[in-house]
């Protein structure tokens, strides 16, 4: 600069630029075209190289005077030049900023007179902090992405002063002319690196939105020219494998969903996920989930159900042919059967009516089924099923059985979500599939073993779908359409009614299968499992004659149940035993096989139930009870033992706290009652009791027994036997009245059973005679009893006697009571 300064007289040929300035220390490649300039660059060259580099205020103006230029200029000094077809291309270089004071000649090129225009600098902090701030923003605008030669950033990079700092940066910057030039004209450093940083900060700014803008654009031009490859490739590939048969399978699913008679919703919902299969490719995993799903769909029965007419005279031989006795249940259902014809008839008309007024959807919410459900409770075996089945028969529905003993997970009634791994209908759904049919009898089996835990209520769900009101739309997750089973004929069968829960119970429509008689059962053995079998294993009709005693016996001794499934079973072994003899005999075998009781051993092995109680003698401390569980009524023995101790009680086998609370309570009736039965008064201080229900294994509960327990216990104190064909069922209380107990009906037809002749039940009671067979009441002789004493005079074998010297003074004294059977 100083050089510069030196310059002689101040006085240097000037080129005009359109629209840049050249900062001094600063390099730039010029274009000169016009005639003016390049004459001025040419006579520069050939003596001190040096020019006024100057910009014009307007860019436009080809033929620039004086006054179209800005005064505030550069000298530069030409690096390097070359002449090209009338047109200069040079490297120049800034020296110095210069102020332009005059022009001396305006032909052939401007010459102007100058003076130096130092800049005004001070030293300090501030200085250096602005310098630090600008080479670091510039560093990271290029790293943003800015432009600009690599060695100029070195440069700038390497620690230039203030100045010279300022004059790179204001080369570099992405601004208008105009700004570079009023940044040329600032003359005081700290200024102008104020400004260039105001300037750099915008560029960042704009480089900063230009990045995102240009990833949001790359994204998306990514992901589309991405899909649109992968398509194609999966096309080409598809071809090259010959899978163009998917297509048709695309096209019968399509196929299936227009026949398959869906709802408007259910279709809308089928084609889109049919849409969302075809867009896949095969090999996504996510197919196969969809192809099940859509057949799940397409096979569900929207629109099949079998005709539906009830006729109930056919009805009623349907029932009858299939079926012994049971007149009443089939009396029952024969009833239901009418009252669901005649509302159905009504609901037609209804309906009709009101299509008129309402729209479809609220009409059908009215709902059409019978507004209870069919529930058969009954110990196994006595034919709640094959009452179904033959319901079904008789209306000509399909007929489909689900169990649900031991479900405690809601998603197996209504299914699991799609997105659950091998995700299925709940089994209400499966189940209707299985029918092929929307009105189908469907017989759930087992409502009494429903659970319920952490996995849902599957009551709940189960209510919803035997709900009238709600059924026409039952929600099953995995479907995630409803479905409509307001036509399903829905029969629940249970064991017991007391685990239902209430809500559930409210609904039901009870039906008592008690349990057979004897006698039934041999009809039902002789005439209808006797020909079932027989088919079942093949055997010619006429070839095995089985004696009505030869029924008797194997219902006695070889069956201890309430319903009749054992007798089947024994009765399929004999045919099977049969079966085998014809086999192996080679066509030599006897033409006729008559079975009568004795041959029975062969067949069937041995007795598997010896203890008939008709055949017994009378016990002292063992009396006949009467239970009522899950598998119906049957006969329970109640031990007492006696032993030297010291007035302790204890109570096995397997009872539940009701029945061991019975049993402190009628030891407390006897104790309070020593009087009365000849007893010293302080008996039980040397004496332990214990009172054992046999068949330990088996869980039993409940206060009926208290009579009976009360009997065992006199009759060890007193030493009089109990007789063997009397059964006791009856609460007893403190005072020793007998009060009333539930399951008569059962318990009398299990006491007939077991052979018992005599029944002690308590008065109140006596209405529940009313449904048992005949036969059986004419078997029994019967005793309404109110209290224990009368209990013990029909039950004890002698009357109490009440001698002081008869009396059980002591248990070391006498040998005591042990009656274990
Ligand atoms: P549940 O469903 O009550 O356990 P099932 O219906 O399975 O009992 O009956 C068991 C077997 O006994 C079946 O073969 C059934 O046909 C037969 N059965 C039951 N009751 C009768 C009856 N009253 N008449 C004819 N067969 C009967």
């Amino acid at each position: 600069m100083a050089d510069l300064v030196s310059t002689a007289d101040h006085i240097l040929p000037i080129v005009p630029i359109r629209d840049g300035v050249v900062f001094p220390g600063t390099e730039m490649i010029l274009t000169f075209g016009r005639q003016r300039s390049v004459s001025a660059i040419e006579a520069a060259s050939s003596s001190g190289k040096r020019v006024i580099l100057v910009m014009q205020k307007n860019p436009n103006i080809n033929d620039p005077t004086p006054s179209d230029l800005y005064t505030t200029a550069t000298v530069g000094e030409i690096v390097q030049m070359m002449k090209n077809e009338g047109e200069i291309n040079a490297l120049v270089r800034g020296i110095a900023k210069v102020e332009i004071l005059s022009y001396e000649a305006v032909e052939p090129y401007f010459v102007g007179r100058y003076v130096p225009v130092p800049d005004s600098f001070e030293e300090g902090d501030e200085m250096k902090a602005l310098t630090n701030h600008l080479t670091s923003e510039l560093r990271r605008a290029v790293n943003m992405g800015k432009s600009m030669d690599f060695l100029t950033f070195m440069n700038i990079m390497s620690g230039l002063d203030a100045v010279a700092l300022s004059h790179q940066v204001a080369g570099v910057l992405d601004i208008k002319p105009a700004e570079r030039q009023d940044l040329l004209e600032t003359t005081s450093v700290k200024v102008r690196l104020e400004k260039e940083a105001g300037f750099l900060s915008r560029e960042t700014k704009i480089l900063e939105l230009e990045k995102k803008i240009a990833n949001k654009t790359q994204e998306k031009f990514d992901k589309n020219v991405r899909e649109q490859v992968l398509r194609e490739r999966m096309k080409t590939i598809e071809k090259e494998l010959g899978e163009e048969g998917e297509n048709k399978e695309f096209k019968e699913l399509s196929d299936k969903i227009k026949k398959a008679g869906m709802p408007p919703e259910v279709r809308e919902k089928a084609e889109k996920e049919l849409s969302r299969l075809i867009q896949m490719s095969q090999y996504n995993p996510e197919s196969s989930y969809v192809r099940t799903y859509l057949d799940w769909l397409v096979e569900l029965p929207w629109a099949v159900a079998s005709a539906n007419n009830v006729n109930i005279s056919d009805a009623e031989t349907v029932l009858n042919e299939d079926h012994y006795g049971l007149k009443k249940i089939k009396e029952r259902i024969l009833e239901y059967l009418a009252v669901m014809k005649l509302r159905a008839k009504a609901e037609e008309q209804e309906e009709a009516q009101e299509k008129q007024k309402r729209t479809k959807d609220e009409v059908k919410r009215k709902g059409k089924a019978a507004p209870t459900i069919l529930c058969f409770v009954g110990p196994p075996g006595v034919g709640k099923t094959s009452i179904g089945k033959s319901i079904a028969r008789s209306l000509g529905r399909k007929f489909v059985k689900i169990s649900l003993g031991g479900i405690r997970d809601e998603a197996e009634i209504r299914g699991h979500r799609r997105t659950y791994v091998g995700a299925l209908p709940g089994r209400i759904i499966q189940g209707v599939k299985q029918a092929g049919t929307k009105n189908p009898v469907f017989m759930l089996d087992e409502i009494d073993k429903v659970g319920t835990d952490f996995r849902g209520d599957p009551s709940a769900a189960l209510l919803e779908a035997l709900d009238p009101e709600q059924n026409y739309a039952f929600s099953d997750h995995y479907l995630e359409v409803p479905f409509d089973l307001s036509d399903v004929f829905f029969i629940t069968t249970c064991n017991i009614l007391d685990t239902i829960p209430p809500a559930l119970r409210d609904r039901l429509e009870v039906i008592h299968f008690p349990g057979y008689t004897e006698e039934e059962k041999f009809h039902i053995g002789r005439d209808f499992l006797f020909e079932k079998q027989r088919g079942i294993h093949g055997i010619p009709k006429d070839t095995v004659k089985l004696s009505d005693s030869a029924i008797y016996e194997i219902i006695r001794r070889y069956t201890r149940e309430a319903g009749v499934r054992n007798l089947e079973r024994e009765e399929a072994t004999l045919f099977r035993k049969i079966a085998k003899k014809i086999a192996d005999s080679n066509g030599k075998a006897k033409k006729i096989f008559a079975i009568g009781p004795k041959d029975l051993h062969t067949y069937l092995g041995p007795y598997k139930f010896t203890s008939y109680l008709a055949e017994k003698k009378d016990e002292i401390g063992m009396s006949t009870g009467l239970a009522w569980t899950e598998a119906g009524g049957d006969i329970l023995f109640i031990e007492v033992a006696l032993m030297p101790g010291r007035g302790s009680l204890t109570l096995t086998g397997q009872l539940g706290d009701v029945m061991k609370e019975s049993g402190q309570a009628a030891l407390s009736y006897v104790r309070s009652r020593w009087k009365v039965l000849g007893l010293p008064e302080k008996f039980f201080q040397k004496l332990d009791v214990h009172i054992h229900v046999p068949e330990g294994a088996v869980p039993k509960d409940g206060p009926s027994a208290g009579g009976a327990i009360g009997t065992a216990l006199v009759s060890a104190l007193t030493k009089i036997p109990i007789k063997r064909t009397v059964a006791m069922t009856g609460e007893i209380t403190l005072r020793g009245r007998v009060l009333e107990i539930g399951g008569v009906k059962e318990k009398v037809i299990a006491a007939h059973r077991a052979g018992i002749k005599t029944l002690i039940l308590p008065k109140n009671n006596k209405k529940d005679l009313e449904d048992i067979p005949k036969s059986v009441l004419d078997d029994l002789s019967f005793h309404f009893v109110e209290h224990m004493d009368e209990v013990l005079k029909i039950a004890l074998a002698k009357p109490i006697v009440r001698s002081e010297k008869k009396m059980l003074s002591s248990p070391s004294s006498r040998p005591h009571a042990h009656l274990m059977a």
